[in-house]
């Protein structure tokens, strides 16, 4: 599968407004703990970072394309260094030795060349278990256990079952072992996710003891869970009715109730549901694994436990191992469990049938929840979709049409994607394009913001825009700028944050798991360069015109979804569910009642009630004496080119080079900071006097690995001005240095920011991705909010990615065509104050003779900057007022958060800080706001620059009563018992965060981010010993500084209006109301 392969989207939820994340969301991201705040991360990447985990993200504003959007996925760097390291023949030996022994008989073993691994397919010879053992060089040990989990229905039972088997089990009988694991390990993954058809847990970790104990955690929860015993894990991850008082109205809480809530009130979202599953209606597809909030209350506990029962059995189970640990180890571990069970039939049951094909096309009209009386004439979605083939396909194919994926969608100049863009019929394209990860490969691609009068146009100008590139084919500049770009990627092999390993097993899995050659998705090398053979010798047109025929123009099976704004939804859901939870309670008697609320009461209090410390002792967990004492050193050199100062980091990086390129904005004026994420979008992507915009993309393709510019901001510890700069990051193999750091001097003087049409694209294009970002991510507008009330640079961010930007882009759409002129100037006026070689600075990241051979090309490109006088840097001082906010939105479910500026009440920052927020995280607000709130997620952050220290929550059913368990934070820690025990978990944990696992241009990246605010090696090493020793009485200190949160603190709210109208009538004017959609 090298299609899949290829180009399989991992990328995160809220990283692209592409329906391809949207259907990610319900796919991967179910449980996703940590994810509400790295979705915080990645909806404000041009804001500033916090701890280096933050690092890894920041990536482009302006080209959310192929970086974003994909993860090519291809073995670690680290195997290639060492080339050939096959294990020891004696080794092998005695391994396939123990294996028997153990029950596995070997099917099959291969060296992967791609990824220098050995990897090793065993079956269980007792129940049918499949297991494959790779074995590398690579630190970052991955495992993952996967089940076939087709449901029937919508009831949601994957993803119910999902959260619940990780609430205890019988070696971990405890409320949240997960939790526990969370707190206090040193995972670098740690995540389940719910596809259409499967479901998976996966963990990582470098350290190999922390590693085994993770491993054991999960194989005990998914084997045996105590959910399959206790009612009260169903009713609480899944739904339950819940009564406080008899007088009162019944409601229906649950975590997966509330986030599919959440999920079902997000057009995109929406429309990945409906078109998945209007394209195969048949098969299981045709139904929602992740569950219809319409259905999850039809669930019983006993179908639960029944599918359970049939299908977490090792016969319907995929294991995956990877890394650098011992392979015997792997086995005997899994032997124990997969021991107790024999054979079932679930093999058979859970088989996923291929959806025929249509005879003809078919058109879904679909509405969704919008806000009343805003203007909902440009409000329309529409999306073709076809499902390629009735078979899986194979390799070469899936290949070539994942290749024709990205040279008609993969980047701005792409063509399908221009044209789109430029035919002013929408404001933003949606729909993933191929699509091959479940066993039917599918296309779909449309456009969103549009008026009635042109869904026909746009569904016309799709099929007329597919039938011309048959007939035309692709300019052979854009067929080798995506061969570079796949070229590239596959030879990084940049994951980002997620292990190698982890993105090695779920291509992998895309085959395994309908019974194909799970190693055959890891071998790129042949077909590709079968496939590039083939494009030299007929030519590209040859190669990719039969494609579009066969498998989008003449395939009949092709569905039409239209998505119509409907004002009335959101209110007609409500009064639907209410309707049938009067109809639950007038069918209940005085005493059904009374035993209601006795049961509400009784899960609340076990909810609540805290396990025994003999409980919490049986998850393993390390000691302090297996943490390394120092941080991870990420060697630097501080030099100087022509009079710059350039920072140089020795790392191995495969023979690529990354460098970022840093300018000081201190001295922009302040009305031009909300132009800044435009003008960084324009100098990506408008042309220059000799260049039209598709030619330099195409030349950034086929030179570079991309290049990237974005403003980046953050406040500086005992500093009022912040640090706020512009930065261009781009990467290239190490031959090509030249060629990059004249693309980077093109990009940023020779661009022309004169091109009315494509800026205008822009604006429609950022206000899309920023009302998306309302709906879905408004935990993390709220915080931009807050942060805009209480420091500098939480202001200056709020100018470029929050509701100010948000209002920005409102009113610049509207003086676009009277003021083009005014504001192509502005343009200018900021690339002046900007681009300037006074205040630059380079940061290089490469092994030492790649970092040598740069140094001259990075020398001509200083001497090309222009050298003005300096303007001075102004001070910018803005902040917003001070008064709590409630940001209107039509949705069912809110984002609440309050927060406080710690160092302006005197705290001074200490390591401990690190720890207890996180504590406070995992156990109170976790307990209150999730559990027993039924939010889907609450947590807090404090940002140790600025001092701001936030709760946040996510997707909550509740306003006020947050707000409150956020004011009882202080007491919760000033009574808080802990033994030693749980104190080193915390303190453990927290270590796991500061050194989370970098690949070297994250490494080269935070210590850039690192130099610019001030944060020394020095204080790295007292932070790190202030969190090793952090004692109890830190945290009770700490208590009195939180005070100031709850005292003084501004409260911001993304909520529905119903919700904020009962907040202003339960506390008169609590929130200023703002109406943002
Ligand atoms: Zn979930």
């Amino acid at each position: 599968m090298e299609g899949t392969m290829l180009l399989r989207a991992l990328s995160f939820p809220a990283s692209s407004s592409t329906l391809a994340s949207s259907r990610l969301f319900f796919r991967h991201a179910h449980r996703l703990a940590r994810l509400p705040k790295r979705q915080r991360l990645l909806a404000n990447l041009q804001q500033r970072s916090l701890l280096s985990r933050r690092f890894q993200f920041a990536s482009s504003v302006a080209r959310p394309s192929i970086e974003m959007k994909r993860c090519y996925c291809t073995p670690s760097v680290r195997a290639i260094a060492t080339s050939s390291a096959q294990p020891a023949p004696e080794v092998l030996g005695v391994e396939d030795e123990v294996a028997e022994k153990l029950g596995f008989e070997k099917v099959s073993e291969e060296f992967i060349d791609e990824c220098k691994s050995r990897a090793v397919l065993y079956k269980h010879k007792k129940t049918g278990a499949e297991v494959i053992s790779v074995s590398n060089d690579d630190e970052n040990k991955v495992f993952g256990i996967v089940f076939r989990t087709p449901p029937k229905d919508s009831t949601g039972i994957p993803h119910i079952l999902e959260h619940s088997v990780l609430c205890g089990s019988r070696k971990y009988p405890l409320k949240e072992p997960f939790v526990e694991l969370l707190k206090g390990s040193l995972h670098t993954f740690l995540n389940a996710f719910t596809y259409p058809d499967r479901t998976c847990y996966p963990v990582a970790s470098t350290n190999a003891k922390d590693f085994y104990n993770l491993v054991d955690v999960y194989l005990d929860a998914v084997f045996f869970p105590k959910c399959v015993e206790d009612v009260k894990t169903f009713q609480q991850e899944g739904w339950h009715y819940e009564l406080d008082d008899p007088s009162e109205d019944i409601t229906y809480k649950g975590v997966v109730f509330n986030e599919m809530k959440g999920v079902y009130s997000q057009p995109d979202s929406i429309l990945g549901r409906v078109s998945q599953q209007a394209l195969c209606p048949d098969n299981t597809y045709g139904v929602d694994s992740g569950g219809d909030p319409q259905d999850i209350p039809k669930l019983t506990f006993e179908e639960f436990k029944e599918f359970h029962l049939k299908y977490y059995h090792p016969s319907n189970a995929r294991i995956w191992f990877y890394g650098d640990d011992d392979p015997a180890e792997r086995l005997r571990l899994l032997s124990d469990y997969l021991d107790k069970f024999e054979e079932n039939s679930a093999p058979e049951e859970s088989k996923v049938g291929c959806q025929k094909l249509f005879s003809e096309p078919v058109r879904v009209v679909e509405k969704y929840p919008a806000s009343e009386g805003g203007d909902l004439k440009k409000k329309h979605m529409v999306c073709l979709n076809w499902l390629l083939s009735e078979e899986p396909l194979d390799l070469e194919t899936e290949l070539a049409l994942s290749f024709l994926d990205h040279l008609m969608l993969g980047t701005p100049a792409s063509p399908l994607r221009k044209i789109l863009l430029e035919s002013g019929l929408g404001d933003a394209v949606v729909g993933g394009g191929i699509e091959d990860e479940l066993i039917q490969p599918q296309f779909s691609v449309g456009l969103k913001g549009v008026s009635e009068t042109d869904i026909n146009n746009v569904e016309d100008l799709i099929i007329t825009t597919l039938k011309q590139l048959a007939e035309e084919g692709f300019h052979s500049d854009a067929v080798e700028a995506s061969m570079n770009t796949i070229e590239f990627s596959l030879r990084e092999n940049n994951t980002g944050s997620f292990p190698r390993g982890l993105a090695l097993m779920l291509r992998s899995m895309g085959k395994w798991i309908y019974d194909m050659d799970p190693f055959e998705p890891l071998k790129y090398q042949e077909p590709l360069k079968a496939l590039k053979a083939r494009i030299a010798e007929e030519g590209s047109k040859a190669v990719f015109a039969p494609l579009i025929e066969k498998f989008i123009l003449k395939n009949p099976h092709r569905v039409t979804i239209e998505m119509q704004p409907d004002p009335e939804k959101a209110a007609r859901d409500e009064a639907a569910e209410k309707e049938i939870l009067d109809k639950v309670k007038s069918g209940m008697t005085k005493e059904d009642l009374a035993e209601l609320a006795r049961a509400t009461h009784e899960l609340k209090l076990k909810q609540e009630t805290p396990d025994p410390p003999e409980a919490l002792k049986c998850v393993p967990s390390l000691s302090l004496e297996d943490i390394p004492k120092r941080p991870i050193h990420v060697p630097t050199e501080v030099g100087d080119i022509n009079g710059i100062k350039v920072l140089q980091h020795d790392l191995f990086t495969n023979d690529v080079l990354y460098a970022e390129v840093v300018f000081n904005m201190s001295s922009l004026k302040k009305e031009l900071l909300p132009l800044v994420p435009l003008f960084c979008q324009s100098l990506l992507e408008m042309g220059t006097k000799d260049l039209d915009f598709v030619q330099l993309n195409q030349l950034i393709g086929r030179k570079t690995g991309g290049i990237s510019v974005y403003p980046f901001t953050s406040s500086v510890r005992g500093k009022e001005d912040p640090c706020s700069r512009l930065i261009v990051r781009g990467k290239a193999m190490s031959e090509r240095t030249e060629d990059l750091f004249s693309l980077i001097n093109r990009i940023l003087q020779d661009v022309q920011l004169t091109d009315q049409r494509r800026f205008k694209q822009f604006v429609s294009q950022s206000k899309a991705r920023m009302e998306n970002r309302l709906r879905g991510s408004g935990h993390g507008i709220a915080a931009a909010r807050m942060d805009a009330k209480l420091n500098v640079a939480g202001w200056v961010s709020e100018q470029m990615g929050g509701v100010s930007y948000l209002e920005f882009l409102q009113d610049l759409e509207e003086r676009l065509e009277d003021d083009w002129s005014g504001i192509s100037s502005s343009l200018e006026e900021i690339r002046k104050s900007l681009i300037a070689k006074t205040d630059c600075l380079i940061n290089l990241t490469a092994d030492a003779k790649n970092l040598n051979n740069a140094e001259k090309y990075v020398s001509k490109f200083l001497d090309m900057l222009p050298n003005p006088s300096l303007a001075g840097s102004t001070s910018w001082s803005g902040r917003l007022p001070p008064i709590n906010e409630a940001i209107v939105v039509p949705t069912q479910v809110n984002y609440v958060g309050k927060a406080a500026n710690l160092f302006d009440v005197g705290y001074q920052l200490k390591g401990s800080a690190y720890v207890i927020s996180k504590y406070l995280s995992n156990t109170w607000l976790w307990d209150r706001v999730r559990v027993s709130g039924g939010a889907y997620g609450g947590f807090c952050d404090f940002d140790t620059h600025s001092g701001v220290f936030s709760y946040l929550s996510y997707r909550d059913p509740n306003l006020l009563k947050t707000l409150d368990v956020y004011d009882g934070s202080s007491n919760f820690l000033r009574e808080l018992e802990m033994d030693d025990d749980a104190l080193t978990k915390a303190i453990i944990g927290t270590i796991g965060d500061v050194d989370s696992y970098q690949l070297p241009d994250a490494k080269g990246y935070s210590s850039l981010l690192r130099y610019l605010l001030g944060v020394t090696e020095e204080e790295r090493q007292l932070r790190r010993e202030e969190i090793l020793s952090t004692r109890l009485n830190d945290f009770k200190e700490f208590a009195d500084v939180l005070e100031a949160v709850k005292n003084k603190g501004v409260a911001v709210a993304v909520a529905s209006p119903d919700d904020v109208t009962a907040a202003n009538k339960t506390r008169p004017d609590f929130f200023k109301v703002k109406k943002a959609l």
